[in-house]
C-alpha cells in the first residue's frame, strides 16, 4: 500500500476528495494500491498559511510543507472563484475576501454587493492541485464555468456555492447533492487528471 496524504484543514474538501476517490477507484483497480489519508491520520494538526500570491503557488507550499516534514506522498488544492466583472477577484484572496474571519456567508455578500447591477455574471471556480511523490511535483487544474447569481441558493456544499450556477444546470452546487457536485466541479476536474496521472504511473511499474 502506498499511502497518499490530501493536504487539507478543510471538511469539506477533505469529503469531496474521499468520495472521488472512492469512485474512481472502482474504475481503475491499479489505484487500489493507494491508500488515501487525512492531515489528522498522520498526526498533522497545523494550519499552512497561505502566503502565495496564486493558487499554484499555494498549492504547491502546502504540499511541500506537508512533504517536507512527513516524507509520505502527498497533494494539495488551492482553490478560488474567479468572476469576470471583478478582474477574477476574490481569486487567490477567496477565503478571506470579506475578513481574516473567513466567514462564507459575508464573502458571498461582498461578491454579490460588488456585482449588483452588473450585467456580466460569469465566473469561474478554478482548483489547482500539486501532487509530490519521490521530490517531484506535478500540477493539475480543473475549471467549473458559470455564473453568479443574484441571491444564495441552496444549503449543501460550501464557501461560494449558494450563488454559483455552473453552466448547464438550473441548480448552484450548493443545490446539488455530493455526487451531483462530484461529476462536475472544479475539484473533481483537477482530481481526476491526478487520478489519471497515478493510474499511468502504477501502469507503468506493473
Ligand atoms: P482554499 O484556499 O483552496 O482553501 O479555498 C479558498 C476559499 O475558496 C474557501 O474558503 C471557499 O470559500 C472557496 N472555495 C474553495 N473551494 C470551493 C468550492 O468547491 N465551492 C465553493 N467555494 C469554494
Amino acid at each position: 500500500m502506498t499511502r497518499l496524504v490530501f493536504v487539507t484543514q478543510n471538511h469539506h474538501k477533505l469529503t469531496e476528495i474521499r468520495d472521488l476517490f472512492a469512485s474512481t477507484q472502482r474504475y481503475f483497480p491499479h489505484l487500489n494500491r493507494y491508500q488515501l489519508l487525512s492531515l489528522k491520520d498522520i498526526g498533522y494538526l497545523e494550519d499552512i498559511p497561505e502566503t502565495m500570491d496564486t493558487l499554484e503557488g499555494n498549492a504547491s507550499l502546502k504540499a511541500w510543507t506537508v512533504y517536507r516534514i512527513a516524507g509520505i506522498p502527498c497533494f494539495a488544492d488551492d482553490t478560488g472563484l474567479e468572476v469576470k466583472a471583478l478582474g477574477n477577484r476574490p481569486g487567490v484572496i477567496s477565503a478571506r475576501y470579506a475578513g481574516e474571519e473567513k466567514n462564507f456567508d459575508k464573502n458571498m455578500d461582498k461578491v454579490l454587493r460588488e456585482l449588483e447591477g452588473s450585467l456580466n455574471r460569469r465566473a469561474r471556480f478554478r482548483t489547482v492541485i500539486s501532487l509530490i511523490i519521490d521530490r517531484k511535483e506535478a500540477q493539475f487544474e480543473g475549471v467549473a464555468q458559470g455564473t453568479i447569481i443574484t441571491e444564495k441558493r441552496g444549503t449543501e456544499g460550501f464557501g461560494y456555492d449558494p450563488i454559483f450556477l455552473p453552466d448547464g444546470f438550473n441548480q448552484t452546487f450548493a443545490e446539488m447533492n455530493l455526487e451531483q457536485k462530484n461529476q462536475v466541479s472544479h475539484r473533481y476536474r483537477a482530481f481526476r487528471k491526478l487520478m489519471d496521472y497515478l493510474n499511468a504511473s502504477s501502469m507503468a511499474m506493473v
